[in-house]
C-alpha cells in the first residue's frame, strides 16, 4: 500500500475497530453482569422466601412438600430444600425429589464460610428432561444447617437477550466500519489532495518548470506549506531569469567584444572562446587545440606568469594578456585570456617612431651643411668675398630649406591635431583651377612643358577654403612640373560625375613604380630621395594635400605607370542647396 490516503483510510478504520470492539465488549459485560445481579437478587430473594416461609414455618421436614404447595415463586424461578445429610437429597418440592443437583453452587455454600453459593450458566437438566443453562443460588439454612435452599433461574432469556445485544452490537461495528471507511476515505482525501497536488508540482519543479501554481486548499500546515513552496519556486524561477539574463548578457557583450576571450577551466579544457577570438587567432576551431599549444603559439610558453605576450602573426600584432580565475574557495579554477588586435597601435607606435627619425634625418643634412658652411666660413674663406657669398647662398637656401619643413610639420601637426579651421566658402572650381594653373605654368614653359587645362563649360561650384584648395591643387600641379622631364605635356581636366567632381592632372612623365603607389601619401616618403631634395621636396607635401581633402571630406588617389606618367585624382564634392545639387 504505497499510498498514504489508504494507509490513513485503514488506521481510520483499525482505530474505529478497536474502539467498537473494546467498547462493546465493555458493554457486554456491563449487562451480563446487570442481568446477573439481577438473577443473584432475586434468587436471594426466593432463597429467602423459601427460608422464611417454608423452613423456619415448618418444623418438620415432611411438612415441606405441602407447604411448597402453597408458595408463589416468581416466573422463571424454581427453587427446592436439600437435606445435608442426606447426601443433599431433595426433601420438596415433589417434583424435584427424584433429582440430584450436582453444583458448585451448592459445593460453595456447603464449604464457604457464609454458607452461600453462586453459579453461572450451569448445564442442567428442567423438571421435563430439557437440558437448560440455570444461575443458581444455593444457600445453608436450618438449625445446624441442616438444608441446603437451591435456587435457580433459566438463563436461556437472559443468554438470548445477551446475544441479541452483541448481535445488534456486531451490526452497528459492521456500519460503523463502514462508514468510518467512508468518512475516512473522505478525510485522507480531503487531507491527501494537497499533498498530492504538492507531489505533483515538486515533481513538475524538479523536471524544471518553475512556473507552477500551487492550489491552496487550505490555512492549515500544508496550506502554509504550499504557499511557501509556491513563493520559493517564484524567488528561484527570478532567480534563474534573473541569472539567465546576466548570462545572456555577459554572452552578448563577450560576443560583441572586438578583443578575443578565451577561458580553460582547470583541466585545460575550453568552456569559453568568443568569435573574436577565433577570428584573431585564426587557428580553426579552438576546441579541437590543446590548450597548451594555444597558450605557446600566444606565447605563453613559460605559463601565465608572464601574463603578458605579443606576437606577430601575418601582418597582424596580436597582444594576449592571462590570467587566474579562483572559485569560491579561493583555488585556481582555469585560465582567461583576453586577446587583442594591436596591429593599429603596433604601426601607430612605429610611425611615430618612423617619423621622428625621418625629422631628425631631415632636418640634419641641412643642419650639418649650415654648420659646415658656417664653421668655414669663420675658419677664414669669409674673408674672400666671392666665396662667402656663395657660402652665404648655401646656408640661406638650406635655412630656407629648414624653416619650409618646419612649416609643413607644424601644418600638419595642426591637420593632426584637428586645429586647422577651414574657412568656407561657395567658389568655382573652373575660376579657381584656372589660377592656380596661370601660376604655375610659367615653371612649366621653364622646362618646355606644356600644361592645357580644359574646364567645365558650366561653373563648378564647391564649398571649401580656398586657401587650402589652392595649396593642394598647387602642390599637385608642381608635382606634375617637377616630376616629368623637359618638353612633357601636362594636361589637367575636370569631370562633372553625378555628385562630385573629378579633376585629373595627368603628366607624361617619369611615373611611380606599382609599389610605390600606394605610399606617396605616407608622410617623408618620396620615390627618389635624392632627386626629390634636389628639388625642393620635403616629402610632405602629398601626405598635406591627403590631409585637407579629408578634412573637407574630399578625395585624392593616384595612378601612375612607371615611365609612362602619372595622374593625379582629385574628388570634390559638389555644393548642395537643399539637398539637391547646384
Ligand atoms: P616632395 O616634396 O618630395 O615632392 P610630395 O609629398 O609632394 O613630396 O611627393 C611625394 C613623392 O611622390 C615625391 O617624392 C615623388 O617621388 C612622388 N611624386 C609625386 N608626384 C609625382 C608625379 N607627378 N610623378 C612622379 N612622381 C611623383
Amino acid at each position: 500500500m504505497k499510498s498514504i490516503k489508504w494507509k490513513l483510510v485503514l488506521v481510520y478504520i483499525i482505530l474505529v475497530f478497536i474502539v467498537m470492539l473494546v467498547s462493546g465488549t465493555f458493554m457486554l459485560m456491563q449487562m451480563r453482569s446487570n442481568e446477573t445481579d439481577k438473577a443473584r437478587t432475586q434468587l436471594k430473594e426466593c432463597a429467602d422466601k423459601i427460608n422464611g416461609e417454608i423452613i423456619s414455618g415448618n418444623k418438620s421436614a415432611e411438612l415441606f412438600q405441602d407447604a411448597f404447595e402453597n408458595l408463589i415463586m416468581p416466573q422463571g424461578v424454581q427453587g427446592c430444600i436439600l437435606d445435608v445429610s442426606k447426601q443433599n437429597q431433595t426433601l420438596a418440592p415433589t417434583q424435584f425429589l427424584n433429582m440430584r443437583f450436582y453444583d458448585s453452587a451448592i459445593e460453595n455454600a456447603m464449604s464457604g464460610s457464609d454458607g452461600v453459593g453462586f453459579n453461572l450458566s450451569k448445564k442442567d437438566i428442567d423438571v421435563n428432561n430439557t437440558a437448560k443453562e440455570w444461575l443458581t443460588y444455593a444457600v445453608l439454612a436450618g438449625d445446624n444447617s441442616r438444608y441446603i435452599i437451591y435456587t435457580r433461574i433459566d438463563a436461556s432469556p437472559i443468554n438470548e437477550n445477551l446475544s441479541k445485544i452483541t448481535m445488534t452490537i456486531f451490526f452497528m461495528v459492521i456500519i460503523g466500519l463502514v462508514l468510518s471507511g467512508v468518512l475516512g476515505f473522505l478525510l485522507s482525501n480531503a487531507l491527501t489532495r494537497p499533498i498530492i497536488e504538492l507531489t505533483r508540482v515538486a515533481k513538475a519543479m524538479a523536471g524544471g518548470d518553475l512556473n507552477q501554481n500551487i492550489k491552496v486548499y487550505s490555512n492549515d500546515e500544508i496550506g502554509q506549506l504550499s504557499q511557501t513552496i509556491t513563493e520559493m519556486a517564484q524567488e528561484i524561477n527570478q532567480y534563474i531569469i534573473t541569472s539567465d539574463s546576466e548570462k545572456n548578457k555577459m554572452e552578448t557583450i563577450l560576443h560583441n567584444m572586438t578583443d578575443g576571450v578565451l577561458a580553460y577551466d582547470s583541466g585545460d579544457t575550453l568552456i569559453h572562446a568568443n568569435s573574436a577570438s577565433e577570428e584573431l587567432l585564426n587557428l580553426g576551431d579552438l576546441k579541437r587545440i590543446p590548450a597548451k599549444d594555444v597558450m605557446n603559439y600566444l606565447g605563453f610558453e613559460d605559463g601565465i606568469d608572464q601574463k603578458e605576450s605579443t606576437i606577430a602573426t601575418g601582418d597582424k600584432f596580436i597582444l594576449s594578456t592571462a590570467a587566474y580565475y579562483l572559485d569560491i574557495n579561493g583555488n585556481k579554477a582555469g585560465v582567461v585570456v583576453v586577446i587583442q588586435d594591436v596591429t593599429k597601435m603596433t604601426k601607430l607606435d612605429n610611425m611615430r617612431k618612423e617619423f621622428v627619425a625621418n625629422v631628425s634625418h631631415e632636418l640634419r643634412t641641412p643642419l650639418t651643411t649650415v654648420k659646415t658652411y658656417t664653421e668655414t666660413l669663420l675658419d677664414g674663406a669669409m674673408n674672400d668675398a666671392g666665396v662667402a657669398l656663395d657660402f652665404l647662398k648655401v646656408i640661406d637656401s638650406e635655412s630656407q630649406r629648414m624653416a619650409l619643413l618646419v612649416q609643413d610639420l607644424l601644418e600638419l601637426s595642426k591637420l593632426d591635431n584637428k586645429q586647422l579651421k577651414l574657412d568656407l566658402e561657395v567658389l568655382d572650381l573652373n575660376a579657381l583651377i584656372c589660377q592656380c594653373v596661370k601660376q604655375n605654368v610659367i615653371l612649366a614653359e621653364k622646362k618646355h612643358q606644356s600644361m592645357i587645362f580644359t574646364p567645365l563649360k558650366n561653373a563648378c561650384f564647391i564649398e571649401a577654403d580656398v586657401g587650402r584648395i589652392n595649396q593642394v591643387l598647387t602642390n599637385i600641379i608642381s608635382n606634375a612640373v617637377k616630376y616629368s622631364p623637359a618638353g612633357a605635356s601636362i594636361e589637367i581636366s575636370l569631370e562633372d560625375a553625378e555628385a562630385y567632381f573629378r579633376l585629373f592632372v595627368k603628366d607624361n612623365g617619369m611615373g611611380i613604380p606599382r609599389e610605390d603607389l600606394r605610399r606617396i601619401f605616407e608622410r617623408f616618403y618620396r620615390v627618389d630621395k635624392a632627386r626629390s631634395r634636389a628639388m625642393g621636396g620635403t616629402g610632405l607635401g602629398l601626405a598635406i594635400a591627403k590631409e585637407i581633402m579629408e578634412a573637407h571630406n574630399f578625395r585624392i588617389t593616384a595612378n601612375s605607370e612607371l615611365g609612362k606618367g602619372t595622374t593625379m585624382i582629385l574628388r570634390f564634392d559638389k555644393l548642395r542647396v537643399d539637398g539637391e545639387t547646384v
